[in-house]
């Protein structure tokens, strides 16, 4: 069994979490874990909610982040949403693979849809000679996120640190999917059954999804929420993100969305297969992990 890949339903639909592999971010090129994920939160009651998730702060230097793609078989579609971060570390850029060992090639893919601009969720994009990974399908986001990370926005407003790997990465994975790219500024449906979502907050355009058959529902909030402790804290912000108070509107509204739903979610950073239900406890929302075995 391939664990990199994990199967389930969503009504009629038949929905793949696949691992691109995992990236860690740690000093020197990234701040310590703490200070790169919740760049804002009080010591103390940091200190608390990661004892309470088994992290001993103390001894918490490197952040190993799952990188999760997901594929939905509509009957009448084939979607993948993200593509992983082909060529950006040697432990990622996996998905290809992953698909191919489950008889998905890249032709068979109609739709990829792209939840933002950043490295791991486009950099599978194009293969090593630039051209469109999938010949076959109509690319998708958000149009503000797609003119955000092709204009000069980008480079005005991106921290300097991060600033040249990520434009290095738009500038290579973007341009050449012009040709079969659609650009969407409303939550439109965009086939039967997946539905846009606006998430802004992470970056400017990012975007989540409804995927629904069935009565069933799966939200992929892609990277609106990095880590479970998010969930406890929407309040809570990672460095990397780029207008924290319109990230905090945007976790609030998923999460009652997810809780009153009762959707399933599903991260793209959290622990593989990153799929689970959002509880409400007397102290605040909580990540309750879908039992996977
Ligand atoms: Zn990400």
């Amino acid at each position: 069994m391939n664990t990199e890949v994990y199967r389930f339903k969503v009504g009629d639909f038949e929905c793949m979490a696949v691992s691109d592999g995992t990236l860690t971010y740690a000093p020197p090129i990234f701040p310590p874990p703490v200070n790169f994920l919740f760049a804002n939160a009080p010591k103390e009651l940091l200190d608390r909610a990661l004892r309470r998730h088994n992290i001993q702060p103390e001894q918490w230097v490197a952040w190993v982040s799952p990188y999760i793609c997901v594929t939905v078989n509509t009957d009448r579609h084939r979607v993948l949403v993200d593509t992983g971060a082909d060529g950006l570390d040697p432990n990622t850029g996996r998905l290809l693979r992953n698909l191919q060992a489950e008889g998905i090639g890249p032709g068979d893919i109609d739709t990829v849809i792209l939840t933002h601009g950043h490295p791991d969720h486009i950099a599978g994009n194009t293969d090593a000679e630039g051209k469109p990974t999938f010949p076959n399908a109509r690319y998708v986001m958000w149009k503000g996120e797609w003119n955000f990370w092709t204009s000069e926005q980008a480079e005005n407003k991106l921290d300097e640190h991060v600033r040249e790997v990520l434009l290095t990465f738009a500038r290579k994975n973007l341009p050449p999917i012009q040709r079969q790219l659609d650009l969407i500024e409303h939550e439109a449906e965009i086939v039967p059954g997946i539905r846009a979502v606006a998430a802004p907050g992470h970056t400017p355009g990012h975007m989540a999804l409804a995927i629904s058959s069935k009565g069933e529902q799966l939200i992929c909030v892609s990277d609106a929420f990095l880590h479970p402790i998010h969930i406890e804290h929407p309040e809570w912000h990672a460095a990397i993100d780029m207008a924290p108070d319109q990230l905090t509107n945007t976790r609030h509204l998923l999460l009652n969305k997810v809780a009153t739903e009762k959707a399933l979610m599903l991260a793209f950073h959290f622990p593989f297969p990153g799929v689970g239900h959002i509880v409400q406890r007397k102290e605040g929302w909580r990540w309750q992990p879908l039992r996977t075995k």
